[in-house]
């Protein structure tokens, strides 16, 4: 197999070759037919994560197709079509684990970090954390719905049912695919981008949006809810401007840039303050569920597996609208 392999932080993925990898017991081999560039990968090639101290191939965002099984494995089959996530592995018996937030385990393993991931012809992965995807969609428009389209949907969940109007702040990846379920729902979405960034605005009110500006402007009106995807502290006192008394804004990025400090007044009123972090196994099925009954669209830029680097340095630029996605 080849892989596009990190050796350190900060230096360029590497084109490899590798042994083939075998399935262990519980586990399954595919070929990969896609796999999505996440703003997360660019976390762990510039260490903002903790490098793991090996090395390691980026990519949480995978669709193909199994083509070996280990021991143990009964409700997948060879030939079968499945995503796999971000997260790879929890230890089901720490506290997390065993009251339902699975997606907060002590003993993880991440996809593409802790594990190796997506950014080659073949990956390994456990059955249990293996989302089955239906025959007939495109595997380049499948891919970033299993990282930006998990991540959204928990953060919609959690910025609440009643949350009618929706701030999305930083409109890339995953914004374009929650943006649509929102509306899907019946709620509003205001879009707030880089300022300037006129392009990225008109691709949000292609898509729906009530109200697309910069980040260093206002809404028409205070919102219900804000979710913030880009990885700016400066947009935590921005966002809860956004929201009025009571309102909630989520943070849904695994990074962030520090924050500021700012006045408690803008948190006053019974504001929230929260973070999403990773995705549990119930998060994929109900989002997964949802994908045909909305109709969701995702706008790609594919480029091909040995131009990853070139890919990561677009979304570093912000230089595509929606999500990057490698082919092998
Ligand atoms: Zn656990
Ligand atoms: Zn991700």
């Amino acid at each position: 197999m080849h892989a596009m392999r990190l050796n350190a932080p900060h230096t360029p993925l590497q084109w490899t070759e590798l042994p083939d990898p075998e399935p262990g017991p519980g586990q399954i081999r595919v070929k990969v037919g896609a796999c999505g560039v996440c703003r997360t990968d660019l976390h762990v090639v510039d260490a903002d994560l903790p490098f793991p101290g090996h090395s390691l191939t980026p990519g949480h965002e995978i669709v193909g197709r199994i083509d070996a099984i280990g021991p143990n494995v009964t409700d997948l089959h060879i030939g079968q079509r499945v995503g796999i996530p971000w997260l790879g592995h929890t230890c089901g018996h720490c506290h997390y684990c065993e009251t339902g937030h699975e997606n907060l385990c002590d003993h993880p393993l991440f996809t593409g970090y802790t594990r190796d991931g997506g950014y080659a012809t073949m990956a390994v992965a456990d059955a249990h954390f293996t989302f089955p995807l239906p025959e007939g969609t495109d595997d380049v428009a499948t891919a970033p719905l299993l990282c930006a389209g998990l991540i959204g949907w928990r953060s919609l969940v959690i910025a609440g049912k009643e949350a009618q109007t929706v701030g999305l702040y930083g409109f890339g990846a995953a914004a374009h695919i929650i943006a649509q379920v929102a509306l899907w729902q019946g709620r509003k979405i205001y879009a707030f981008t880089r300022p300037g960034d006129t392009r990225t605005q008109d691709f949000a009110r292609s898509l729906g949006a009530t109200w697309a500006g910069g980040s260093d402007e206002l809404p028409p009106e205070q919102l219900d809810a804000s979710i913030i995807f880009a990885p700016v502290g400066a947009l935590v006192p921005a966002a809860l401007k956004s929201v009025h008394k009571a309102g909630r804004v989520v943070c849904a990025g695994i990074h962030m840039s520090e924050i500021p400090a700012f006045s408690y007044d803008l948190l006053w009123e019974e504001r929230q303050l929260v973070s999403v972090a990773n995705l549990t196994r119930q998060d994929g099925v109900d989002f997964l569920e949802l994908v045909p009954r909305v109709g969701i669209r995702t706008k790609t830029t594919a480029y091909p597996l040995r131009e990853a680097n070139r890919a990561l340095d677009d979304l570093r630029h912000g230089r595509f609208e929606g999500a990057a996605v490698l082919v092998p």
